[in-house]
């Protein structure tokens, strides 16, 4: 089984409505299902639609990373600590989906959430906010001044900027902006599928040249418009899209589990149990067994040796 690290999963909402402070959600519900699927790495991400304030971002934080410790597994805080060979069980890394709850000194808060263990950050969810503009804001609002002080802290840090829910402006004002190449950790080709967060071809040609990744969402209506041609295998194609004109080194993986995921029959990739399916599609796509490996994790391993 080839192993997988998954750039983006939901685990806040995960654990949320199980959490009780003893024990842990993840080992309980999530790790055996990783195992089993071949995810080594994942993301954990603790999600913010827009509507949080900053007390509240701060306790979804505390919760993730109070459930990881319970878990046993590791959380990896460095990139120097990434090894080829995975660990027995899932190690996680902490990653932050929005930053609604940021008004005032944004460099402390970001600060903040690096010393909780986060590693990866997106400035908004779909939403606009003081910092940025996601997916569903004012088309012609992107960065906003208190957000490119935020870039610069994160470069500073070393915490990663995650572009999956930007809208067009606001990914070219982090790409113009950060110092180091972004990671769009949950998003396909718009070509193959037109949902609004999906990336045009310039955009995925401007984020690989730049160094960047691209991790590729399993969630339906992100695969294809027509729900016929919603599975692992079109979800392959996405990925052989962007290979063909960005480069097998931009691909990665960023299913984007959690708890939302509809019960769509033909999806064979709605949970982390059914990972290895993609592997299978990218087979069929013609991918040769090194470049798999790329995709599944080795072009993760390298970015965050090189950046986190
Ligand atoms: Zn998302």
């Amino acid at each position: 089984m080839i192993p997988v690290f998954d750039l983006h999963a939901d685990l806040a909402e995960a654990i949320r409505p199980s959490f009780t402070g003893s024990g842990s959600v993840l080992k309980k519900d999530w790790m055996p299902l990783m195992k089993q699927g071949g995810i080594a790495w994942s993301a954990a991400a603790s999600f913010f639609d827009g509507s949080q304030n900053w007390e509240e971002m701060q306790e979804c934080v505390r919760m993730v990373r109070r459930d990881i410790e319970q878990s046993g597994a590791r959380l990896i805080l460095s990139g120097d600590e990434l090894k080829d060979e995975p660990d027995e069980e899932t190690a996680f890394l902490m990653t932050v989906e929005g930053m609604c709850g940021i008004h005032e000194n944004p460099e402390e808060k970001i600060e903040w959430l690096y010393e909780q263990g986060n590693r990866i950050g997106s400035l908004a969810w779909n939403d606009q906010n003081d910092l940025a503009t996601g997916a569903m804001g004012d088309p012609a609002r992107g960065l906003t001044e208190a957000g490119k002080r935020v870039i610069r802290k994160m470069n500073d840090l070393h915490m990663i900027i995650d572009v999956s829910h930007a809208n067009e402006k606001t990914f070219w004002d982090i790409l113009d902006e950060s110092t180091v190449p972004v990671i769009a950790t949950h998003s396909n080709a718009k070509k193959l599928c037109g949902v609004e967060r999906n990336l045009t071809n310039q955009q995925i040609r401007a984020l690989a040249q730049k160094g960047g990744l691209i991790g590729m969402n399993a969630c339906e209506m992100f695969i294809s418009d027509d729900p016929a041609k919603r599975s692992a295998a079109n979800l392959a194609a996405h990925a052989r899209w962007i290979a063909d004109i960005a480069g097998v080194q931009a691909v990665a993986c960023g299913f984007d589990f959690g708890v939302y995921y509809g019960a769509d029959e033909s999806h064979n990739l709605l949970s982390p149990e059914q990972t290895q399916n993609f592997i299978e599609g990218l087979r069929k796509e013609g991918f040769n067994e090194e470049e798999i490996k790329d995709i599944a994790y080795r072009n993760v391993l390298r970015f965050l040796r090189n950046y986190m």
